[in-house]
């Protein structure tokens, strides 16, 4: 008889549950309970008054900003190379030590494929280019590793130039007949010298001229964001600079691998590569 008791009551509970009679704290809101490889999730939490929500996800925190009283937001990134399956999301408070978590599924996508065809020096690298190369790299990758825990955005991000899609988000490069990088960022088509807006509020934390991505930004918005813009004509910040969302950091241009002037703009949610329109769509949510 008394698994038909725990039963009963089981039902019981989830029946309450249902009726939403029993939403306890924390509470945890998705904008999706799924996500694609690329995408953002945007993550709404509810606490009891005076507690601090600490998530975890991919065993790496996931910082958030505190809204009004006991409503804070934050994004979970899932890699545009990241593997399938179901994980979960974790939520501790503090100080009380609830504790609760959800599954979130990541599934596959395929972005399609882009064929381009560009001079051969561009492409094969000699030695000393290829040199250069890994060195930008690993001296961008570093910049994306490290962020202010500390939030600095606000509200919805914008997009920093007018400009029509030239190029999706995630699509297979082959490049003279070759597999290369998949198109880690957008292309945003706009005329030379059109002036390329900051997203967010953040730090400049990266200003370069290298081989791909030619004269380069990256503003890291803090709470695990950055904003990264490729080709540009001319940069108009210096590293170390505070901007706010709007602010103007450069110039649209095609230096670097380019076939022609545009802004590739990259963003990064906790070092996962993700489609920045998705943030700028998801985001306006926080007007
Ligand atoms: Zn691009």
């Amino acid at each position: 008889m008394g698994w038909i008791f725990a039963l009963c009551l089981a039902v019981l509970f989830l029946f309450a549950e249902v009726m939403g009679a029993t939403v306890s704290l924390p509470e945890i809101l998705l904008s999706s309970p799924y996500a694609c490889q690329g995408d953002i999730v945007l993550l709404k939490v509810r606490v009891e008054k005076g507690e601090i929500p600490k998530l975890t996800w991919l065993e790496k925190d996931v910082p958030m900003v505190a809204l009004e009283e006991g409503n804070w937001c934050g994004f979970l990134g899932t890699d545009l190379k990241f593997a399938p399956g179901t994980y979960p999301l974790k939520i501790s408070t503090t100080p009380s030590g609830r504790e609760k978590s959800v599954e979130i599924k990541i599934e596959s996508k395929d972005y399609g494929e882009r064929r381009l065809t560009l001079p051969r020096e561009m492409v094969e690298l000699d030695a000393v280019t290829l040199r250069r190369v890994r060195k930008e790299a690993a001296a961008i990758n570093s910049v994306l590793e490290r962020t202010s825990a500390e939030p600095s955005w606000k509200g919805p991000f914008l997009k920093p130039v007018e400009g029509e899609l030239s190029g999706i988000f995630g699509r297979r490069n082959i490049i003279n007949g070759l597999a290369r990088s998949p198109h880690s960022g957008v292309d945003l088509k706009a005329g030379r010298g059109v002036p390329v807006k900051a997203m967010n509020h953040g730090k400049v934390v990266f200003t370069s001229d290298q081989f791909f991505s030619g004269l380069s930004v990256v503003v890291d918005h803090g709470g695990g964001i950055h904003s990264m813009y490729f080709h540009l004509e001319k940069i108009l910040v210096q590293e170390g600079q505070q901007v706010t969302k709007g602010e103007i950091i450069g110039q649209v241009g095609s230096t670097g691998r380019s076939t022609g002037p545009h802004l590739h703009l990259g963003v990064r949610v906790n070092g996962a590569r993700v489609d920045p329109l998705r943030l700028i769509d998801l985001s306006k949510e926080l007007e």
